[in-house]
């Protein structure tokens, strides 16, 4: 028998390998392999009889490894999708999407329980065995005799020596693991609901008069309007039908916050959580449990779009609009679009929730691809929307980037003892050094960006590469000492605020200032806890917090977005802003948002003072309309790079002529010139792009693939290229 194998290797093919004991129960179960001088883990997605190889040069597989269930034929599938849609090869695709551990060459030790039962012997030795001063052996018995089953979790939150006492009963043969299965699962019908308001109740009639069938539902809700209760409501229903659900989230969303909703929820139900900050025991202990069924929740970031999740009814994409759904680099995939070919392929339920949904959803809402469903009041009774107010800049003059006009508002929240939060969407204390006698700036020896200034490590710093180094003491230039910062990060805000309020308790909340692993999380706490007057942050904090205390918003330095080259900077900083505001007044606080501008006529600040998605987005649609770009078309990106700026030159040459031959056979698909990336060197390499696009997504998808077969064929060791389809960022 010859088992056809993917491997963790950047070709795209399957190899061939000799294998005895194999059979088709095998197809989609890990292999361990020779591969040249290593041993290698694949999965075998094949059996066949003849092998275009030799049969004499045919190596022997070493071992299928049948410790775990295999992968489904509908999971083949699904890579096998996102290998030809990405043009990724379908080894890495599988193989990436397994728990690290299940790609090391050793089959894994099988998972311990995680719920334990009193035996027969159990239930009628132990009460008399146990002596009545042994309090905690005793709590752990009660537990047990109490209910059918216990979790090793329960257990071990009763008390520090329960686990103990645990290991001693199973020793004893009083305790036996048992299997959860979907049938004695407690959804907690105790659980006090939260009333529903008619828009909450429609909409969740609408989604679930269809449950067994493939439709795609945009949720579009203003922030506070409650789409978390619709969630779990549908989630409640997913699993009471026996299902499983899948909940995406942004990677910043997922905070102790919304993990506490869906275990306060459902006590009594198993959730999986998939991302990556999770060690690799974790990964593989949470992914078993999707896979088993065990888990009826699977909640997670980007890659939890992959995870084995054999009952699923239900998926839901919260904040669908967000960039972190697009892995940037290797699988270049979006985990939303992912998501909603799984629900296809499945025949299930799709909800795309977002206050400020992306045009590419809108469109298709539009035009009436997926169902459209709106929650337009906030759901807690009384609270209204903050107010937004535009500061023109051009007459509230400031060098310390904070207007008077917000100084005052932020006098007046101390007074009454509420937060305020200043967002600025740069971290450091100044984004450049400048020399204003010749014009100098310090810029970084191997990024086409300038340094960074941060005086709290007295450094310069790139945020592209990384690089460090001391801050000069006078312009290499013309050798003036006074170098002075130019601009505002978070640090030379909170230095400002400092100065002026000097009693107030001030919050930095950026990527510096959260480094540590749980310095989120104790900062969260503190903000909650009412021990922060004043929060800087940067996007961090513009994301699904809830912060009761908090009335007042100051956006500064919004503008530059508006400046972009990139045409998706406009709906990028409105859905920003949108959240941000919505982090004012959230309880029974009327909240105000003040937005620093020195373009207050731009009709995207308009819309926002409306709360008014609708409008922006069908302005902006116009314009993508007109300019003939996404939504109404689509896109593909080829990205290359290459230390050595000639080798990229010659490549630019090469796929510009490739791709202009193919455009014969291929009519309809629009070239662009070759042009070097928004950010033309990164670390020493030169970075440059091609872009190409259709109206047709299947036409371009042909076109890629011939496209991607082409340059493949060339040599081109020296440079590192891939082509990115929808792209994000160009
Ligand atoms: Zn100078
Ligand atoms: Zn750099």
């Amino acid at each position: 028998m010859i088992i056809q194998v993917v491997l963790d290797v950047p070709l795209n093919r399957a190899f061939d390998y000799r294998c005895d004991d194999a059979t088709k129960a095998d197809i989609g179960r890990r292999v361990l392999v020779p591969f040249g001088q290593r041993k290698l883990i694949g999965i075998v997605v094949a059996l066949v009889n003849e092998s275009s190889v030799e049969t004499s040069k045919l190596r022997r597989a070493e071992e299928i490894l049948r410790d775990i269930a295999s992968c489904s034929a509908e999971e083949i599938a699904l890579f096998q999708f996102c290998s030809q849609y990405y043009l990724h090869p379908l080894g890495e695709v599988m193989l990436n999407a397994l728990p690290p551990l299940l790609r090391r060459p050793k089959p894994i030790a099988p998972p311990a329980p995680t719920h334990y039962a009193l035996s027969s012997g159990g239930r009628a030795e132990a009460e008399a065995a146990i002596p009545a001063r042994a309090r905690v052996a005793r709590d752990v018995l009660h537990l047990l005799q109490h209910n059918d089953t216990a979790s090793v979790e329960t257990i071990r939150a009763m008390a520090p020596g329960a686990i103990k006492h645990l290991k001693s009963f199973i020793a004893q043969g009083w305790v036996v693991p048992v299997k959860i299965s979907a049938h004695n699962i407690s959804l907690g019908n105790d659980v006090q609901l939260p009333s529903l308001n008619n828009d909450q109740a429609q909409v969740i009639e609408k989604i679930s008069a269809n449950t067994n069938k493939f439709h795609v539902t945009l949720l579009h809700g203003i922030t506070g309007s409650g789409k978390t209760e619709i969630y779990l409501r549908l989630i409640a229903d997913a699993i009471a039908r026996g299902g499983q659900a899948l909940v995406l989230v942004p990677e910043i969303n997922l905070t102790p916050q919304l993990d506490n909703i869906f275990r306060t929820r459902f006590p009594g139900v198993t959730i999986a959580s998939l991302h990556s900050h999770l060690n690799d025991s974790e990964r593989l202990h949470h992914w078993l449990a999707a896979k088993t069924g065990e888990a009826r929740i699977i909640i997670g970031t980007r890659l939890a779009v992959f995870a084995p999740i054999p009952d699923v009814n239900l998926i839901v994409v919260d904040e669908e609009h967000d960039g972190s759904f697009k892995q940037q680099d290797g699988l270049r995939y979006s985990a939303r679009d992912v998501a909603v070919f799984r629900a296809s392929q499945r025949g299930i339920p799709i909800v795309l929730g977002s206050a400020t949904p992306s045009l590419e959803s809108w469109h298709n809402a539009q035009s009436g691809r997926y169902q459209l469903l709106q929650l337009n009041q906030r759901a807690i009774q009384d609270a209204v929307l903050p107010n937004i107010h535009l500061i023109d800049m051009r007459r509230d003059k400031t060098q310390s980037g904070i207007g008077d006009a917000l100084l005052r508002a932020i006098q007046i929240r101390l007074e009454k003892k509420q937060q305020s939060l200043l967002f600025i969407n740069r971290r450091g204390y100044a984004p450049a050094l400048m020399c204003h006698h010749c014009g100098w700036a310090a810029g970084c020896k191997r990024c086409s960006g300038k340094l960074v200034l941060h005086l709290r490590s007295k450094k310069l710093r790139c945020h592209l590469c990384g690089s460090e180094s001391r801050i000069p003491t006078a312009c290499p230039d013309c050798g003036n000492v006074e170098l002075r910062p130019a601009g505002h990060g978070t640090q030379r805000i909170e230095a400002t605020l400092a100065e002026r309020f000097p009693d107030a308790r001030i919050l930095r909340v950026d990527r510096d200032s959260t480094r540590n692993k749980h310095a989120m999380r104790d900062m969260l706490t503190q903000i909650h806890a009412g021990e922060a007057d004043i929060l800087v942050g940067t996007q961090m904090l513009a994301k699904g917090h809830d912060f009761p205390n908090l009335t007042l918003v100051g956006v500064i330095n919004a503008d530059g977005a508006l400046y972009s080259s990139d045409f998706r900077a406009g709906e990028k900083l409105f859905s920003q802003l949108m959240q941000v505001s919505g982090r004012a007044g959230r309880a029974d606080l009327a909240g105000e948002v003040l937005v620093q501008t020195e373009i207050p006529d731009h009709p995207l600040y308009g819309a926002l003072m409306r709360h008014s998605f609708t409008g922006y987005a069908d302005a902006l649609m116009q314009e993508r309309k007109s300019a003939g770009f996404p939504p109404y078309v689509y896109q593909i990106l080829l990205r290359f790079e290459s230390v050595n700026a000639n080798a990229v030159e010659d490549f630019a040459a090469l796929a510009t002529k490739l791709a202009r031959e193919l455009r014969a056979a291929h009519p309809g698909i629009t070239v662009y010139d070759a042009v070097p990336a928004a950010i033309a060197r990164v670390a020493g390499k030169e970075r440059m792009h091609l872009l190409a696009q259709c109206a047709s997504r299947a036409k371009l998808q042909k076109f890629s693939n011939a496209w991607h077969a082409a340059l493949s064929e060339h040599n081109t060791k020296n440079v590192r290229w891939a082509i990115d389809v929808d792209p994000l960022d160009i």
